[in-house]
């Protein structure tokens, strides 16, 4: 048994999770606890100073987080995991361990709105310099790319115009100017894209959404492949001994886990945003469906891209995973199994068009997330996009009567005739 490749079905299920020793207890439970008792002093010490694994303090280290941390590392091939509050948690920590006055990122312009305000005001706040891209443009890339670059950062299916990134040339790129990329695959989830397999070097997720799949936690994962050289020269905060822990030098010492330590034993440690266990809990048992879902998802949002695509009130839909998108080649490649079901169509007649559509269905709701198992529906351009001026709204692809879908599992009939009712209201509008 310990020889076979497990199907990634199979790791859905199990990976991360076996019976809890001392009472037998088949699921893992939530450790609602915020500490552990040690065994003796000399334990104690031999935690803190990171030289044996054992659980000091939930802001660090909890097993319910690590049942799911392990999950989303085997399902994503990558060498480990650690777990934040939500999604842009993760994201945070990652600059935070990695940057420093006078760096330099490249990311895409293609991104889910609250990372395009978290990576301009946090980062100008902290001194490092920011380019944004066209995620498809690979010599816009390659022309950003400086000297004191630290990251390259870019979504597998862009937010919302549903850009497909090229992982493979992207990360090639970045390896040439020995600097990682960072993937945020929250809408592909590991089952229909790992990010690693292609040169990625760190995935981060928001586990609200898909992972968990039922709308009800936040949280969010970072994953890294452990194979980036953080001792290249380009990377004195990782590779050079921390004083913000007594001296460790955590590439050398730890290896390909020398990045997650320091993500783990500093980053969370010192900005605090821990996974609860409950909420560890419920994403780890929504991971158990993903393929399920992600199928029906990937079902459900064809037939309704199909549908609006054919429409005659309907300027353009972004699902790539129509048989005309100009990411066809791409979706090939790297999305064989679907492209989520998350995309945009444009209403022309604008706002007022938007507002009427949307407050004439009852099976979407209109609210603010995605990848849920509901169908949902938002008007960006005055809600998750709001922060952007409108220039920054043409980059990422928003029109004033844009409308973005996150089409659920349901029956893909009843919300076509949701759609219908939509359109009917905008027929019968003066
Ligand atoms: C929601 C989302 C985030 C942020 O995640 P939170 O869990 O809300 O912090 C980041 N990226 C994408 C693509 C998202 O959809």
């Amino acid at each position: 048994m310990a020889d076979r490749e497990f199907g990634f079905e199979t790791r859905t299920v199990h990976a991360g999770s076996r019976p809890e020793p001392t009472t037998g207890a088949r699921a893992t439970p939530i450790y609602q606890t915020t500490s552990y008792v040690f065994e003796d002093t000399e334990a104690a010490a031999a935690y803190f100073n990171l030289q044996e694994y054992g659980n000091t303090y939930s802001r660090i280290m909890n097993p319910s987080v690590a049942a799911f941390e392990e999950r989303i590392a085997n399902l994503d091939g990558g060498a480990g995991a650690v777990a934040f509050a939500s999604g842009l948690a993760a994201q945070s920590a990652v600059l935070f361990t990695l940057l420093r006055p006078g760096d330099h990122v490249v990311c895409s312009s293609a991104l889910y709105g609250g990372s395009v305000t978290q990576f301009k005001h946090v980062l100008g706040k902290l001194s490092v310099g920011l380019e944004f891209v066209d995620p498809d443009d690979l010599e816009a890339w390659r022309g950003a790319i400086g000297d004191n670059t630290k990251l390259l950062f870019a979504e597998t299916i862009g937010n919302p115009g549903g850009n497909i990134l090229d992982i493979e040339a992207v990360a090639q790129l970045a390896h040439e100017h020995g600097c990682p990329l960072m993937v945020d695959n929250t809408f592909a989830t590991p089952y229909l894209c790992r990010p690693l397999e292609w040169g990625a070097d760190l995935v981060v997720y928001s586990a609200t959404k898909f992972l968990g799949g039922h709308g009800t936690s936040l949280g969010g994962v970072v994953v890294d492949s452990g194979e980036f050289n953080w001792s290249n020269g380009r990377f004195p905060v990782v590779a050079d001994p921390s004083p913000a822990y007594h001296g460790l030098a955590f590439h050398e010492t730890f290896g390909v886990y020398g990045f997650l330590t320091k993500l783990r034993a500093e980053t969370l440690r010192d900005l605090g945003a821990a996974l609860s266990p409950f909420n560890a809990f419920l994403l780890a048992q929504g991971v158990e469906t993903l393929p399920l879902r992600m199928r029906a998802h990937v079902a459900n949002a064809q037939t309704v891209a199909e549908f609006l695509q054919s429409h005659p009130m309907v300027a353009r839909v972004t699902y790539p995973g129509l048989p005309d998108s100009r990411y066809r080649s791409l979706v090939e490649k790297y999305l064989p199994l679907g492209c989520s079901a998350v995309f945009c169509f444009d209403l022309p007649g604008g706002r007022e068009a938007g507002r009427r559509f949307i407050e004439a269905l009852s099976l979407f709701s209109h609210l603010a997330n995605v990848g849920d198992a509901k169908s949902l529906v938002i008007h960006p351009a005055s809600t998750t996009h709001r922060q952007l001026n409108d220039q920054e709204l043409t980059a990422a692809g928003i029109g004033s009567g844009t409308i973005r879908l996150s089409v659920g599992i349901e029956d893909a009939g009843d919300l076509v005739w949701d759609l219908e009712q939509g359109f009917s209201a905008l027929e019968a509008a003066p």
